[in-house]
């Protein structure tokens, strides 16, 4: 396919921009390139070709079965577009006065407060922008925490190795040491381990439930008695909180902060790398250290509020509004029926799938999961050479976008897989089916498989070369 640069004809294109209503003005010679940038030059037609084939290139969630583990795009209502793109809302400067754009504070008020209310949290920041993001600011809160009460011996955070890659990275971010403690044979919190991991120098733990291998764990009271008893806090990464919504809630488990990606399971599509949003709710004790301004409400009104022992600002005015429109659509839109009938719905097709499959893939834990679950692709390799890799590669000729491969960590050949709550019976009964295709292929012909795949235009790409240097910029020039 070619670059728009290649399609470039000079004197071609066609003019958008309306004749120009307030007086021109000339900028100082130093603003000003000596050249005009080599912008493409093409016809309207061509250029609408142009991006349609390359929007025929990506492959989402309306092509096709996606069941990427872990950071899966769950649903995303199409009217929650409508919602935020409403014109009282795009319009809006951040600058305006607090009078000017009560509508905007009461969104971020009402959200904040359901948003609680799903996680049993008494405070909530909708500032951060990603989900590590918000895991930043929860850390920070519990490190403002500590320090404010004078303990500073606290610099430990502990982390299993079954948590999401981002806790070990957000604690090491904030300046503490990760102290990694193993999963047990059901996948769960090594409880003897943490008992040995706590002590005075604990700040606190960060535990991914359900966690990466899609497990909830059953002591998990346990373990937020044993955190508490030596003195820490207690992190519960909610990024998928789908399994769970509307059922339990992190705050009543014995947690004291908590993030969501609204990115995730509250509605927002998030291919490309953004925008997203992470929710961080607190219990009561944590609320003065939280980002400001929050919103409060007195009487019909709502106001700027600045925690009295806040960490400052993580995220310019008040975070990726757009974004939090949508997730308080999808709230009031499921209702306190419906978002706990998504979180079985998410629980329901993860276990189908998983019961389709276990015949012939070795499950890593052969147990009842949550939202998602590991497949060890070891014994079928270990019997036909077939690996993960080999597995993925070829579902991408049957339309099926690869589950999430490698990871965790703690299990070799992995791929995990997440359905998400919103596919239909026949739509996992033909992943199923395919995937059980790929299955008897590579102990029919395991060697062709390494080959695969057969029908797309990049295959293998040096996969670390295209994350490490990345070529996302045309120069006048290039080949
Ligand atoms: C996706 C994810 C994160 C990180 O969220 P980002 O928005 O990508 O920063 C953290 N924890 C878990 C469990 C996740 O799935």
């Amino acid at each position: 396919m070619k670059l728009v640069f290649e399609l470039t004809r000079s004197g071609r294109g066609m003019s958008v921009l309306p004749g120009c209503d307030v007086p021109e003005y000339e900028l100082d010679a130093c603003w000003l390139h000596a050249e005009p940038p080599a912008l493409p030059e093409v016809a309207e037609v061509d250029l609408d070709r142009h991006y349609r084939a390359l929007s025929k290139e990506a492959f989402g969630v309306c092509d096709g079965f996606y069941p990427l583990g872990s950071c899966t795009m769950k649903y995303n209502p199409r009217v929650n577009e409508e919602a935020a793109s409403l014109p009282g809302f795009v319009q809006l400067h951040p600058l305006q006065p607090e009078s000017t754009v009560q509508g905007a504070l009461e969104v971020l008020h009402t959200a904040g407060k359901l948003l609680g209310e799903i996680t049993g949290m008494d405070a909530v920041t909708l500032q951060p922008a990603a989900g590590a993001h918000g895991e930043f600011t929860g850390v920070l809160l519990i490190k403002a925490y500590h320090e404010a009460a004078g303990d500073t011996a606290r610099t430990k955070i502990i982390v299993p190795d079954s948590a999401h890659g981002t806790n070990p990275a957000t604690a090491t971010m904030v300046g503490f040491t990760t102290v990694n403690v193993p999963s047990n044979e059901e996948g769960g919190v090594d409880l003897d381990a943490l008992r040995a991991a706590v002590g005075p120098d604990t700040a606190g733990l960060m535990l991914t439930n359900p966690n990466t291998l899609g497990i909830f764990d059953p002591n998990i009271e346990e373990i937020t008695r044993i955190v508490h008893e030596a003195g820490g806090l207690c992190y519960y990464d909610g990024a998928n909180l789908n399994p769970i919504m509307g059922i339990v809630r992190p705050g009543d488990m014995g947690f004291d902060c908590v993030h969501l990606n609204l990115h995730k399971t509250f509605s927002t599509p998030h291919g490309g790398g953004g925008p997203g949003a992470a929710a961080v709710g607190c219990k009561d004790f944590l609320a003065p250290f939280l980002p400001g301004p929050l919103v409060e409400q007195e009487g019909d009104s709502y106001r700027f509020v600045q925690p009295a022992q806040s960490i400052g600002r993580v995220k310019a005015f008040y975070g990726n509004f757009g974004v939090i429109v949508r997730a308080l659509a999808y709230v009031l839109a499921l209702g306190r029926e419906g978002i706990p009938e998504a979180a079985r719905m998410a629980v329901v097709n993860a276990n189908y799938l998983m019961k389709r499959l276990e015949g012939a893939y070795h499950m890593a834990y052969p147990r009842p999961c949550m939202h998602e679950f590991v497949i060890d692709v070891g014994p079928l390799k270990e019997e036909t050479g077939v690996s993960a890799l080999d597995v993925a590669k070829r579902l991408l000729d049957f339309g099926i976008h690869p589950p999430t491969m490698y990871f965790p960590l703690i299990v070799h050949e992995a791929l995990m897989v997440e359905p998400t709550e919103t596919e239909s019976r026949e739509t996992l009964d033909a992943a199923a089916d395919i995937f059980l295709r790929v299955y008897e292929e590579a102990r029919e012909d395991g060697e062709r498989l390494h080959g695969a795949p057969f029908t797309k235009r990049i295959g293998r790409p040096d996969e670390t070369a295209a994350a490490r240097n990345p070529l996302v910029r045309w120069m006048p020039g290039d080949e």
